[in-house]
């Protein structure tokens, strides 16, 4: 992004961002009024006032109905402020093995508009194109004015900063530059990174409670985790903050990992694990993918259930050792986790781990991941960038 023109310092700038980020999260979860703002942020009322009067221009809050809500205390009753329907939009982009999804969200979350296109076979080129196309037909059903920013996730280790994808468990691709193709058509700021993160800022920006820290494993064909930390998505350097793919799992089935050690949770713990398993023990025969794991299905062998069983728990003893380390107020454990029972078994085998360890009982949830909700989060990756820096996105915020 070129950086526009503007009186304000770099420190003046930073502070702004903050103030900025801050009435915004208040407004994310309801309308509210300037002095009920300035309570809430601890901002001083003329820096309220100063600043919701840039964002009113600048299009990102309206002035709403007055309610009997809004009116607090004596005197007249305030005239509230709140994200309008029909204001700024964020447009996600989730690229899937067999899907491509592309769609627009209002900065409050609420889907507005989507696109769905197969994942075509062949070239990282062709399956960028096909991305680029979706997100451009969003991106036209808006006035250019009303789009902030787009997220694109996919699955895999991706370097946020340069924007590439280092490899990916889903194609045969590595070291691939994915924004630049889609800043190039698009002319939109992009913002690139995986989906267990992207999962995560989804939690951040659009729970209806967010917790302050949170802990994400992702288990699928691969293991992966994203961490907030005091409400940022702790990214580090590079690409690899979160990878848990060779934390050692106990006791695990005695697979070699690529780094050499034996039973890395990423050969022990995965569906691709399970899979190996069942084909060494004559379970399911060599030729076999993953689309034969179904353990819910009754007549599935018992081996198969056997395997997702002890899955189960080797996982929630894995979780168990990262909350910890990391203390999350929530972990959300999501994908393929089996049965209920196996995710119930999971659950409580990291709790009782969690408990014999550190003397909590962690507040630890289950999510089976929809296509909508990778979807989302890739929206709520370009909402996040612009909280983040919200100067940087819209240049009336310099005034
Ligand atoms: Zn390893």
């Amino acid at each position: 992004m070129r950086e526009p023109r503007t009186a304000l310092t770099p420190l003046m700038r930073s502070v702004r961002d903050r103030h900025v980020e801050s009435i915004l999260r208040v407004l994310l979860q309801g309308d509210c009024g300037r002095k009920e703002l300035g309570r809430r942020t601890g901002i001083s009322f003329t820096t309220i006032t100063r600043l919701t009067t840039l964002l009113l221009d600048a299009g990102i809050i309206a002035e709403r109905p007055r309610t009997t809500a809004t009116r607090a205390g004596r005197g007249r009753p305030e005239v509230p402020l709140g994200i309008p329907d029909d204001g700024k939009v964020v447009i996600g982009c989730h690229i899937a093995r067999d899907v491509v999804h592309a769609g627009a969200f209002s900065l409050r979350g609420e889907p507005l508009f989507a696109l769905t296109a197969p994942t075509p076979e062949g070239s990282a080129d062709d399956t960028l194109a096909a991305a680029r196309d979706l997100v451009s037909a969003v991106q036209s059903e808006y006035d250019p004015e009303r789009v902030l920013a787009v997220g694109v996730s996919t699955g895999g280790v991706i370097d946020h900063e340069s924007g590439r994808l280092i490899r990916s468990p889903l194609f045969p691709w590595s070291d691939v530059d994915m924004r630049t193709p889609l800043a190039q058509t698009t002319g939109m700021p992009i913002i690139v990174d995986s989906t267990v993160r992207s999962f995560a800022l989804e939690r951040l920006w659009w729970a209806d409670e967010a917790p302050d820290s949170l802990l994400v494993v992702f288990v699928g064909g691969v293991i992966a985790s994203a961490m907030i930390v005091d409400r940022h998505l702790h990214r580090g350097p590079g690409a690899m903050a979160g990878d848990v793919s060779h934390l050692p799992v106990p006791g695990g089935p005695g697979f070699r990992c690529p780094c050499g050690a034996l039973d890395c949770a990423g050969v022990a713990v995965t569906a691709d694990a399970i899979l190996r398993q069942a084909k060494a023990r004559g379970i399911l025969p060599a030729d076999a993918d993953l689309t034969a794991l179904t353990p819910e299905d009754p007549d599935a062998p018992a081996g198969i259930r056997e395997l997702f069983r002890v899955r189960a728990e080797r996982l929630g003893d894995l979780v168990a050792r990262l909350i910890a380390v990391i203390g999350p107020d929530v972990t959300v454990i999501a994908g393929n986790i089996g049965t209920d029972d196996d995710a119930r078994l999971c659950l409580a085998t990291a709790r009782q781990r969690s408990i014999a360890t550190t003397g909590a009982d962690p507040d630890i949830e289950l999510s089976r991941l929809t296509p909508a909700e990778w979807l989302r989060g890739a929206a709520a990756m370009a909402l996040d960038a612009f909280l983040r820096s919200p100067t940087s996105f819209s240049r009336d915020l310099l005034e």
